[in-house]
């Protein structure tokens, strides 16, 4: 191996994800994370290790180079997994051509065209469903047969590390008779994953669940910041608006399918049997062990929550084939998010309404204080891995702090 690679880094031989970084004498390209450095696939291009057009390389987005397709940007992988574990190969002794992660500036990985997000755990839907509804009837009589989602704002989809205003809006105060305008007082999070598509379609055309990880090129860590009171006013009837809009944090590493490939497994049993269109085959749900921190301002992290993307009911093959069917189309770079990821045990709620069991239940901190909503100041960090045996890969972090409101 030319570099050393920490037993429990997220970014092993086996992980190789894409992402874009700048230094103060790089401009914004291409890299990959490998251990604790960044690999400048522009300057590892100029060995001539690469036979595509490697200006893709140096573009300030990955768009370009992830519509080369997978034959090339597969092969990009494991050349470079060859590249690094070849210690008579040119990159050996090549210094220039790593940087110390830490100091690199990271950047959106993509260009994103179009958001949509999901509502897919139906532990996540069911306990919404209970806290707002009928706790007898959680589920609305379409969530079984379809994968409900919605069309979001990509706009302000932000890199890891970007710090979020508070948003202000319209909330109806309980026993009010008219909204009020103010900063929103239950702003959350939303513990997601969401994948990156990889192939452009063309209008009238749909995907397949057999087909669709084709399309796929990776996934990142999601986390889909919500106002609750603000989305609890303004909701009915077509769903969320500016309770979402404001802000969604993405990890800046693109982890491929391809390094994802070993930790496939199994998915929930679906009952009732769905739709032809969105019955699948093998195993399409992935075993990402998942944790949210809340690290309030001047203190130390306390992990919150503890969640796992294997329990999504509906997977990413159903969901892109739903998304598809009616002849939409997709583009490279579009980004397509899980919904919330509870699991069944308290701890493993992926967002303070859960948590909190809507404001109810206080959730404690490791230095004595309590949260019920995420308060001015407090950052909340994601983090995400595969493990099986000594086979690591993982996310990396998305991280983002609340700064009082504008
Ligand atoms: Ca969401």
């Amino acid at each position: 191996m030319i570099i050393d690679i920490a037993a429990d880094s997220d970014f092993s031989i086996h992980n190789i994800p894409f992402g874009i970084f700048s230094t103060a004498d790089r401009s914004a390209r291409a890299g990959v994370a490998i251990g604790d450095y960044v690999l400048d696939l522009l300057a590892l291009s100029e060995l001539g290790v690469f036979d595509f057009d490697t200006s893709v390389l140096g573009q300030s987005t990955l768009n370009d180079f992830i519509r080369l397709g997978k034959t090339v940007t597969s092969k990009v992988r494991t050349d470079i997994q060859s590249l690094l574990q070849d210690d008579s190969s040119p990159l050996a002794g090549k210094e220039n051509l790593f940087l110390p992660r830490a100091e690199v500036t990271m950047h959106m990985p993509v260009h994103v065209g179009d958001y949509t997000d999901f509502y897919s755990s139906i532990e996540h839907a069911t306990n919404v469903g209970t806290m707002f509804r009928d706790p007898d009837n959680a589920l609305l009589p379409n969530w079984r047969h379809l994968p409900v989602g919605y069309h979001g704002r990509a706009s302000s989809i932000i890199v890891s590390g970007t710090d979020i205003h508070r948003p202000k809006g319209q909330v109806m105060p309980k026993d009010a008779q008219v909204p009020i305008f103010r900063p929103s007082a239950r702003l959350d999070f939303e513990l997601e994953m969401a994948f990156v598509i990889g192939q452009d379609t063309s209008l009238g055309e749909s995907i397949s669940t057999d087909q669709a990880e084709d399309y796929i090129f990776g996934m990142v860590l999601f986390n889909d910041w919500s106002a609750r009171d603000i989305q609890k006013w303004e909701y009915v009837p077509l769903g969320p608006f500016l309770a979402k809009s404001f802000a969604s944090s993405i990890s800046p590493w693109i982890v491929t399918m391809d390094a994802l490939a070993p930790f496939k497994v199994d998915g929930p049993e679906q009952s009732p049997k769905v739709l032809p269109y969105l019955q699948y085959s093998g195993q399409h749900n992935y075993d990402i062990a998942l944790e949210v921190d809340i690290t309030p301002d001047g203190s130390s992290p306390s992990t919150i929550c503890r969640s796992n993307y294997k329990y999504m009911y509906w997977n990413m093959a159903q969901q892109l084939a739903h998304h598809t069917i009616g002849g939409c189309n997709v583009k490279v770079g579009d980004m397509m998010a899980s919904g919330t990821i509870s699991g069944q045990s308290k701890d493993s709620y992926g967002s303070m309404l859960e948590l909190s069991w809507a404001g109810s239940q206080p959730v404690p901190l490791a230095d004595g204080q309590i949260r019920v909503f995420i308060e001015d100041g407090d950052t909340v960090t994601m983090r995400g891995a595969a493990q099986r045996g000594d086979v690591r890969v993982g996310f990396g972090e998305v991280s983002a702090k609340i700064l009082p409101a504008k």
